[in-house]
């Protein structure tokens, strides 16, 4: 009886029981083009975000052989819009799920522009082992050949595979499966978008089976030392994109904004033009944390001139810089401490 009671009240929490023995897996929806309408099935423009995750779900019903699934509406909007505020909620309710013993994976449903962002703050921020597999589409829903159905799909089959456990935070898409740290965005319109161009893809989904080639060597996940269950706000950190003829003005407007770190997309192995280079080297004095990473697509930037690491830089190794971003705001909510962050640097 009692347990028959306590049964009903974590119903009550997390909603209706699990239906069958296949494993469970939790569909949190973002919004995205997976989620996005066209008034045609041709039309190039559309709208993001426009679908709940329960007709997501319904447009699968193939799904139904691999998982039991349950959905649930976190938000619905374009990735471009989300704000450091919801992924860190995001990052919150992900670990209240995964802290439910009934639930044996996560997949979250988002959009492209910034997913690689997102999976990376929840592969540093989720304490769990318990598979988390993001995904999205290049198309949307409506459109002639959507991808959506088939990434969805993949993605739960991927999360309810118990090869996935403890494998950190995936990105499932156009039949690869990518980790959080490599992956990145690199075509605009093509359901091949996605790539790892300095480690490669994980694994595949070959005709509906799960394949890995290799893991992350990085700690993730459960292993993390980063908690935001008591954080109620991400430091700022701003990106400034080098180019020829930079001369440090928006590096200027970062630190007038109150920027706690900066990230420079430099050229090259993540070169500070002699231009933009005072700036940055009194912003480390005045206590910001800078770090050089690459504007190029693949690579691991280095240490190089003995000035930039006499003026305290970090190098980025082969995060890029968005990556980077989320990385130093995570790692400044523990520590100013230039040495400590470039060993996490090192570490992640
Ligand atoms: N603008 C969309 C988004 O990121 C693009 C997509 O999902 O592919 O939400």
């Amino acid at each position: 009886m009692r347990k028959l009671l306590s049964v009903i009240a974590l119903t009550a929490v997390i909603g209706t029981a699990w239906a069958s023995d296949l494993p469970n897996v939790r569909i949190l929806a973002v919004g995205g083009t997976i989620a996005g309408t066209a008034a045609s099935s041709t039309q190039a423009s559309y709208k993001a975000g426009q679908l709940g995750v329960e007709t997501l779900i319904a447009a699968v019903p193939e799904i139904k052989n691999v998982a039991d699934v349950k959905g649930e509406q976190f938000l619905n909007i374009g990735s471009g819009n989300l704000t450091d505020d919801n992924i860190l909620a995001l990052a919150k309710r992900v670990n209240e799920v995964a802290a439910d013993a009934s639930t044996d994976a996560i997949v979250i449903t988002h959009g492209t522009d910034t997913l690689e962002e997102t999976a990376w703050f929840l592969n540093l921020t989720a304490k769990t082992t318990k598979p988390i597999v993001m995904v999205g589409a290049m198309r949307p829903a409506t459109a002639i050949s959507a991808d959506g159905p088939a990434n969805l799909l993949d993605a739960v089959r991927c999360a309810a595979d118990s090869q996935s456990v403890g494998k950190g935070v995936m990105i499932v898409m156009n039949n690869e499966i990518h980790n959080a740290r490599d992956v990145t965005k690199m075509d605009v319109t093509e359901v091949s978008a996605f790539q790892a161009p300095t480690a490669g893809a994980i694994g595949r989904i070959a005709a509906g089976k799960v394949v890995y080639f290799k893991s992350s060597t990085r700690p993730h996940t459960a292993q993390s030392e980063f908690d935001v269950s008591k954080i109620e706000k991400l430091p700022r950190v701003d990106i400034i994109y080098s180019h020829l003829g930079d001369d440090g003005v928006l590096a200027q407007a970062a630190i007038e904004s109150g920027a706690k770190g900066i990230v420079n997309a430099g050229t090259g192995n993540g070169t500070v033009s002699k231009h933009l280079f005072p700036t940055l080297e009194k912003a480390v004095k005045d206590g910001i944390v800078v770090v050089r990473a690459s504007r190029v697509p693949s690579g691991v930037v280095t240490t190089s001139k003995p000035d930039w690491d006499k003026a305290g830089f970090i190098s980025s190794g082969s995060l890029n810089p968005q990556k980077s971003r989320i990385l130093l705001q995570l790692a400044l909510t523990k520590t100013q401490d230039k040495k400590v962050i470039e060993k996490m640097f090192e570490k992640y």
